[in-house]
């Protein structure tokens, strides 16, 4: 109960804490206003009723006074009359009293001296009259005199004037006591209006501040009734007003920012992966999933590095791409067969989050490199089709503790659709290689040839060496037809195979070995002069010669090289080694012949 008290003077714990503190100072201020307006009615009251008193009492001695006076005369009178000596008692007390009751109104009308003047003449009256009727008469008869009625009637005349004057100054004194009760009762009722106003206008302030205070609690209900009603209709861009999260209300419009701010954040999760899961179906090579599964995951995901390990046939592995820091890398580095951390993170098969690598993290030369590069935490996702393990993707932070479960959750449940994509995007690797390569050799075929021979003549113009050279061999194997017709198409078939297999095997994996057509080829050397390629070309056909796939016969072949001048079209290249081609045969087949632009002197190797 008390604890409870005390926390609604803490504001920070309660909301309401500002009405109820309002009330509790309405009602002590109430209090407080009760006992002033009693205390200072009971003063002025009393004040006030003590000069009423005193108005009283004022006419209770004038009474005295006149009793008094009345002792004396009937005293006098009585002694006059019987002469019995005991008549002069009242007398003389009558007197005594008059003196005491006469003092006494002076002193009274301390406070009144408007009343003074009057009063002492009406005590001198009374006293005129003791001193020269009552005194005078007494002394008269002691001494044996007779009072006259003249003196009797002076005296009584004297006694009639004190009782006039008595009677006026008592209606004054009455007037007086009346004037001063109507001031109390005045005072009274402003001191009781006085009261009410002050309290009245005291409730009015505290009704401005109890409801300031339920406006305090109202205002952010209806701001937050607001903004739930524009979240529920997608709407999540809304802010909320900042209030001060000390007390309940606060607090609560501080959660609820925070889930507004949560669901825009996981709103723009999924808009991101949304867009990875387009790119994704729509990635026309392997090299462009890996980059699109790295920048999707990247905006989903904020650490420092991420990088796609692949297992290979021989149980080898390959960085095949990474990006760090942003920037996308599709260096393939392959890590060899003893990687013990990596066969690890694959052999376990599970994804898994390793919090803090001073904790605990995998042993082996990738991670000890990671560790020497500042990363604490890291995250691997297991990429599997079916059951094989095909990879792991790994997510890297300089932070301890930097992933999460729901992370991880939300990276495993796109890991299926990234192994897919990978997967198709190799099926269209494969078929479009096969689409660029001759079925029977297994050479380039003339489509990729005329694709790719515009690409290398722009390569070797801006390559960064000094000859730009480019050569063209072209090589048509003599009398095919008729080896055909004599050993059979089958058997013309395996020549053209093994042609191809000498090509492939002697050229430079720079060069472009291509089966042109029916049993013609092509081989196109970058960075390669035209006695270059004659040698080559020589070489070859040297070969081609002496190799023959069977003892039974031998194969020969014609050659024309030709070198690229630096402004020829594609055609005229071949068109010009065509023509070197068509001179060796012309000169009698198993030769080789080089282009000369002047057509002159075009020499001539013959075997
Ligand atoms: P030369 O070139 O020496 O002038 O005489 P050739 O007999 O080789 O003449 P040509 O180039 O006109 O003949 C080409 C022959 O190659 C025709 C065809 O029977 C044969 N040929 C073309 N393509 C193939 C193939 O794929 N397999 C086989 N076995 N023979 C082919
Ligand atoms: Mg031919
Ligand atoms: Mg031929």
């Amino acid at each position: 109960m008390k604890k409870s008290f005390i926390k609604i003077f803490q504001e920070e714990n309660f909301i309401g804490a500002g009405v109820v503190k309002t009330n509790l100072w309405s009602i002590m201020v109430f209090l407080l206003i009760v006992v002033f307006g009693l205390f200072y009615m009971n003063q002025s009251v009393r004040n006030d009723y003590t000069q009423v008193k005193e108005a009283a009492n004022l006419q209770i001695q004038l009474q005295t006074l006149e009793n008094a006076l009345v002792d004396q005369e009937t005293g006098q009178r009585g002694y006059l009359l019987t002469r019995d000596i005991s008549f002069l008692e009242p007398f003389d007390r009558g007197s005594m009293y008059y003196q005491v009751a006469a003092s006494e109104l002076m002193d009274r009308l301390e406070n009144y001296p408007e009343y003074i003047d009057q009063t002492r003449k009406l005590i001198d009256t009374g006293t005129t009259w003791k001193v020269r009727y009552g005194d005078k008469q007494v002394h008269e008869a002691m001494t044996g005199h007779q009072v006259t009625s003249e003196e009797l009637l002076s005296g009584k005349k004297q006694f009639d004037s004190f009782r006039q004057q008595q009677d006026m100054l008592f209606k004054k004194f009455e007037d007086l006591r009346n004037r001063l009760r109507a001031e109390m009762l005045r005072n009274i009722t402003l001191t009781l209006v006085g009261m009410g106003t002050m309290f009245v206008l005291f409730q009015c302030i505290m009704l401005y501040f109890i409801q300031r205070g339920l406006r305090r609690i109202t205002i952010p209900i209806v701001q937050l009734d607001k903004a739930v009603s524009s979240y529920a209709n997608g709407n999540i861009s809304a802010e909320l007003p900042a209030y001060s999260s000390s007390n309940e209300i606060g607090r609560l419009i501080h959660t609820f920012e925070d889930m507004r701010l949560e669901m825009q954040k996981d709103q723009r999760l999924l808009g991101y992966t949304y867009q990875m899961i387009n790119t994704l179906n729509q990635a026309k090579s392997v090299q462009h999933v890996y980059q699109e599964t790295l920048m999707g995951i990247w905006n989903i995901i904020e650490c420092e590095r991420i990088s796609i390990i692949t297992q290979n046939a021989d149980r080898s592995f390959t960085i095949k791409s990474s990006i760090y820091h942003g920037v996308i890398d599709h260096k393939e580095v392959s890590l060899g067969g003893e990687q013990k951390d990596v066969h690890e993170l694959l052999e376990g098969g599970f994804s898994m989050i390793h919090e803090d690598w001073n904790v605990y993290r995998p042993t082996g030369s990738v991670t000890d490199y990671l560790h020497e590069q500042g990363i604490r935490s890291s995250m691997h996702i297991i990429l599997r089709k079916e059951a094989r393990v095909v990879g792991v993707l790994n997510l890297m932070s300089p932070e301890q503790n930097h992933f999460s479960i729901q992370q991880k959750n939300r990276v495993e449940k796109l890991a299926p659709m990234i192994v897919t994509a990978i997967e198709n995007a190799r099926e269209t690797d494969k078929i479009q290689r096969l689409a660029m390569r001759d079925g029977l050799t297994g050479l380039w075929n003339r489509r990729y040839f005329d694709e790719s021979l515009h690409h290398l003549m722009t390569r070797v113009v801006t390559a960064d060496t000094e000859r730009h050279l480019l050569s063209l061999i072209l090589l048509d194997v003599d009398h095919f037809k008729s080896f055909n017709d004599n050993w059979g198409h089958q058997e013309g078939d395996l020549v053209l195979k093994h042609l191809g297999r000498v090509l492939n095997d002697y050229c430079r994996p720079g060069d472009l070995t291509v089966r042109y057509g029916g049993e013609e080829f092509a081989v196109l050397l970058p960075d390669t002069s035209l006695s270059e390629a004659r040698s080559v070309a020589e070489r070859l056909r040297k070969l081609i010669e002496l190799e023959s796939p069977s003892r039974k016969y031998a194969v020969t072949a014609s050659f024309g090289v030709a070198e690229w001048d630096g402004y020829q079209l594609g055609e005229e290249l071949v068109h010009a080694a065509d023509e070197a081609l068509y001179q060796a045969k012309d000169e009698g087949r198993n030769r080789v012949c080089c282009y000369n632009p002047k057509s002159a002197d075009q020499a001539t190797e013959a075997g």
